[in-house]
C-alpha cells in the first residue's frame, strides 16, 4: 500500500520496511531510526503505548487514546507521536456520527480509539461490549462510553475484536463469539468491521446478505495509513493507489 502510494507521488526514492521489534528494544531502535534516515514510522501491537511515551510531543487524539500508531521524526531529532485509527475509522465510515448510538465489540487498543472517536466526533451513546467484560468496564469508565454485556441495539457496529481472522471458524460461531445472531446484524444501519483478512470477514458476509451498510478493515486501513502517509511526506495520500495497493477491488 505505502509502495504504491510513494510511487504514485513519484517518492521512488522512499521505501516502508516491516520491522518486527522485541518489547525491549522499542525504545532504542526507534531513536536509531531516525539516525538512521527514516521520516517516520507506523507502530502496532505491542508497542502503541510505547510510542507515545517516547514522543516528545503528541496529538492530542494519541494523549487522550492512551496509545499512537504513528511516529514523525523532525528535523530538530524530536519526536512526534499520532493516532491515525481513530480518523481513520470516521474516514472510512464517511458519514455523520453526530447523535448516533454506537456499539463497539473490544476492548484493546483498536476500540479505545474508536470509543474515543465516535464521542469526540458527537456520537450520541457509545456502549462497549467485550468477552472479557472487566476491561470492557474499564474503558467505558476511562472515555465516558456505557459497558453493556449484551449486544445492545444500535444505528452502527464496530467490531474492535479480532474475531473473523480465522478463515476456519463458520459465521454461526463467529457471530457467537461476538454475542451476536445474523439476525441481530441485520438490525443495524451499519457495520464497520476491523478486521481485515483475504475475503469476507463472518461479521461482513452477514452484513452485505442481509443489506446493511458495511465498511471493511482494508478500508479504514487505506484511510489510517492515508493519514499516516501525510504526516510522512507533508503530502496529500493517494488514495486509490493505496486502495489498489493494499487489494481492495471497487465495483
Ligand atoms: P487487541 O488490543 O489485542 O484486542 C483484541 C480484542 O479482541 C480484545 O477485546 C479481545 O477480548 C478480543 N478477542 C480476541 N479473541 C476473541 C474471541 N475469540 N472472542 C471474543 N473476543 C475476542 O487488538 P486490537 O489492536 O484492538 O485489534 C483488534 C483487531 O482489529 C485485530 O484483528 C487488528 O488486526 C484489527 N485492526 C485493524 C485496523 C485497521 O486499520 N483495519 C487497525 C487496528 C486494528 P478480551 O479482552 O476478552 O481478550
Amino acid at each position: 500500500m505505502f509502495e504504491a502510494a510513494f510511487a504514485a507521488c513519484g517518492l521512488e526514492d522512499w521505501t516502508y520496511q516491516r520491522l518486527p521489534l522485541p518489547v525491549e528494544l522499542f525504545e532504542q531502535t526507534v531513536p536509531a531510526l531516525r539516525a538512521s534516515g527514516f521520516v517516520g514510522a507506523n507502530v502496532t501491537i505491542p508497542h502503541k503505548q510505547a510510542a507515545l511515551t517516547i514522543a516528545d510531543r503528541a496529538s492530542d487524539a494519541a494523549r487522550a487514546i492512551g496509545a499512537a500508531n504513528t511516529l514523525t521524526f523532525a528535523v530538530d531529532g524530536t519526536i512526534e507521536a499520532h493516532n491515525t485509527d481513530a480518523p481513520g475509522l470516521l474516514a472510512a465510515f464517511g458519514g455523520s456520527v453526530v447523535g448516533m448510538n454506537a456499539l463497539v465489540l473490544g476492548a484493546g487498543g483498536s476500540a479505545r480509539a474508536a470509543v474515543w472517536a465516535l464521542l469526540d466526533a458527537g456520537a450520541a451513546r457509545v456502549s462497549v461490549w467485550n468477552r472479557t467484560p472487566e476491561r470492557a468496564f474499564e474503558l467505558a469508565r476511562e472515555l465516558g462510553a456505557y459497558a453493556t454485556d449484551v449486544a445492545v441495539n444500535a444505528e452502527l457496529l464496530v467490531n474492535c475484536t479480532s474475531v473473523g481472522l480465522q478463515r476456519s471458524a463458520s459465521e454461526h460461531d463467529a457471530l457467537n463469539q461476538l454475542g451476536l445472531s445474523a439476525d441481530q446484524v441485520g438490525k443495524y444501519a451499519y457495520v464497520v468491521d476491523l478486521v481485515y483478512r483475504e475475503g469476507l470477514t463472518p461479521l461482513l458476509a452477514a452484513a452485505r446478505r442481509l443489506g446493511v451498510a458495511s465498511v471493511g478493515g482494508l478500508d479504514v486501513l487505506v484511510s489510517q495509513g492515508a493519514l499516516s502517509f501525510e504526516h510522512w511526506t507533508g503530502k496529500p495520500a493517494p488514495l486509490e493507489a493505496m486502495r489498489r495497493g493494499a487489494g481492495i477491488e471497487d465495483p
